[in-house]
């Protein structure tokens, strides 16, 4: 092989380094761990949590649930330093809340969440997509209203 393209072998989207710490820290199994290094799938809807061009890990494999992904259960982590699960979402200013937390005492995102990543930006996703179902209602509703004017 001439080069390393770090795309997902099941969904085909271009993966994030991960550093062999934030694996270690998820995969129940660390003795199928190789020293080649990984990249994180963040496709909502992909099974393969951890890959490299010769192994995957799957959701199965890791010690926790990803709430990241759309399989997940509502009791699935998103913030992984405070214990914010996917049903939190749904609460009034949650990212100011764990911002706060965050100034206040810092943050293990690198480690502790799967991806190695802040969890705040997939936070806002995750926000703007659960909206978007309940803003076409409103469109909708609109549409109905003017036909009768
Ligand atoms: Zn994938």
């Amino acid at each position: 092989m001439f080069f390393f393209v770090s795309k997902c072998p099941l969904c085909k989207q271009k993966g994030k380094k991960v550093n062999s710490d934030t694996i270690l820290h998820h995969v129940k199994d660390i003795s199928r761990i190789s020293d080649k290094g990984y990249s994180y799938c963040s496709t909502p809807s992909c099974d393969i949590i951890y890959f490299n061009d010769k192994e995957t890990f799957t959701s199965s494999t890791l010690n926790k649930e990803v709430g990241a992904k759309d399989y997940s259960s509502q009791g699935a982590l998103i913030c992984y330093c405070y214990n914010y699960t996917k049903l939190s979402l749904d609460t009034i200013g949650l990212i100011d809340k764990i911002q706060i937390r965050i100034d206040n005492y810092g943050c293990r995102c690198d480690i502790r969440n799967p991806s190695g990543q802040c969890c705040i930006p997939p936070i806002e996703e995750a926000i703007i997509q659960k909206a978007v179902p309940k803003h076409k209602k409103r469109e909708r509703i609109k549409i109905i209203d003017a036909t009768y004017d």
